[in-house]
């Protein structure tokens, strides 16, 4: 049996209809933006792995710091203990994000960040006393995770409908998705934010924690994008009725939106950030809730019951903060900031011409600094233009009709060019 066998013997991926799958492809190793399968199959990996990667596949120095790392210390429990690791990277970030946001609780995935993130939230106004807070806001088609808590503030999405029950009711907000030269974006704004305004007013807001929000992009269900005056209205509107702000970063965190952090965009800051995917460079899983002083300090008592009582085993993992260490310093880098620069040149040179050389088959052009997306506008090519982009070396991975651009950001100008001509030529094929 070849290993790929073995692997349709014992192994069940995820997200995967293990019975209609198209066989797995067996990578055998990455560089730069590129993945190699078995038979030396080059692939340019324009999903980042997951979104999670961003200065690409083994790059040496991050490999290097998790290696020396590891001769040193490769975990300790994270209550009572700390190490130096940890410190520097909490350290870095607070350099890096606005000041308000400077209290850093460790776990391990995004979905465990964003359940901290609601966590705290909801413990703050119980340990502050006030106890009929029991309900968040959230966005249609927002996603945030895969475990009970995420998914309940994912009620939208469409991933997790059959949990429903299992889920705790939430309020969902319509999201003003937009593209280019989307006439009706204004409207939409104002139809979201009214919808939000009915919610809060008429005494709702005394029974609402928080709302949370992927700012500028919500990505699994199809990098929607919005505008960030919308993010802005929303945030200043919830912040008169004490309701908590989370921005759930774990998508558009460390460079994907052109800067460090999509809040920078928005011009505000909420009172807890999830980050995770590019945290380490898209070496170890690794993920941080920050927050204010004001939430860390409502659990602060001589009554151990306001304690947060939430942590878990690899709680900020020496190796994980050793590469995320390393992967801040390269993100920090002017080369790596004018990367950002030049891929979102690239995209905005050839989508939009893309676009309307094929505005039969293309629609909805977007982009927000290094992800491009657009769709099909015929469902039923979305299969074959995926296969047609696997063939001839671009990974890509549509999410329903939409298709999106994601690349490590070591990706050249050169890459980019070619992929847009493959994919050029594979829409004039239709
Ligand atoms: C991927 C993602 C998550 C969940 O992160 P995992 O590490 O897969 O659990 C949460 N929120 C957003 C916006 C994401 O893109």
């Amino acid at each position: 049996m070849n290993l790929v066998e073995v692997d349709r013997k014992i192994i069940w991926h995820p997200f995967t209809q293990e019975k209609t799958a198209d066989p797995v492809i067996l990578i055998e190793k990455g560089k730069g933006s590129y993945l190699y399968d078995n038979n030396g199959k080059a692939y340019l990996d324009l999903v980042s792995s997951w979104w999670v990667n961003i200065h690409g596949h083994a790059n040496e120095e991050i490999a290097r710091a998790i290696y020396e790392q590891s001769m040193t210390l490769e975990h300790v429990i994270f209550a009572g203990f700390t190490h130096k690791p940890a410190i520097e990277i909490c350290q870095r970030l607070n350099s890096i994000l606005p000041d308000p946001l400077k209290k850093f609780f460790f776990s391990d995935n995004g979905s465990t960040a964003v359940e901290v993130g609601l966590k705290m939230c909801y413990q703050h106004y119980i340990n502050r006393g006030v106890n009929n807070k029991t309900k968040f806001l959230c966005f249609d088609g927002a996603y945030h995770g895969d475990t009970v808590g995420s998914m309940s503030v994912s009620i939208g999405s469409g991933y997790h409908d059959k949990f429903q029950k299992l889920c705790f009711p939430v309020i969902s907000v319509p999201f003003p998705e937009t593209w280019f030269g989307d006439e009706q974006v204004g409207k939409k704004e104002d139809e979201s934010i009214s919808v939000l305004t009915e919610h809060l007013t008429s005494g709702g807001a005394d029974s609402i924690v928080a709302i949370i929000i992927e700012p500028l992009i919500q990505g699994a269900s199809g990098m929607r994008m919005c505008r960030p005056q919308f993010v802005k209205r929303t945030v200043d509107l919830v912040r008169q009725y004490d309701v908590r702000v989370i921005f759930d970063e774990i998508f558009v965190g460390f460079g994907r939106t052109g800067t460090y952090f999509a809040l920078e965009q928005t011009e505000c800051v909420p009172d807890v950030i999830c980050l995770s995917k590019g945290l380490t460079g898209g070496f170890l899983p690794l993920a941080l809730t920050v927050t204010t002083d004001e939430i860390y300090e409502s659990f602060l008592s001589d009554d151990a019951d306001k304690t947060f009582y939430h942590g878990h085993s690899y709680t900020a993992n020496p190796l994980g903060c050793s590469a995320a260490i390393a992967s801040l310093k390269l993100l920090t880098n002017p080369s790596t900031q004018q990367s950002l620069k030049d891929i979102n040149e690239s995209h905005s040179t050839h989508l939009f011409k893309l676009q309307n050389d094929h505005s039969d088959i293309i629609e909805h052009a977007r982009i927000i600094g290094t992800v491009a997306a657009f769709n099909l506008k015929d469902g039923t090519k979305v299969k074959n233009f995926k296969q047609n982009c696997l063939k001839n070396g671009i990974l890509l991975r549509p999410l329903g009709r939409t298709f999106y651009l994601l690349p490590p950001y070591c990706t050249t100008k050169d890459e980019l060019d070619k992929v847009y001509a493959t994919i050029a030529e594979i829409v004039n094929s239709f």
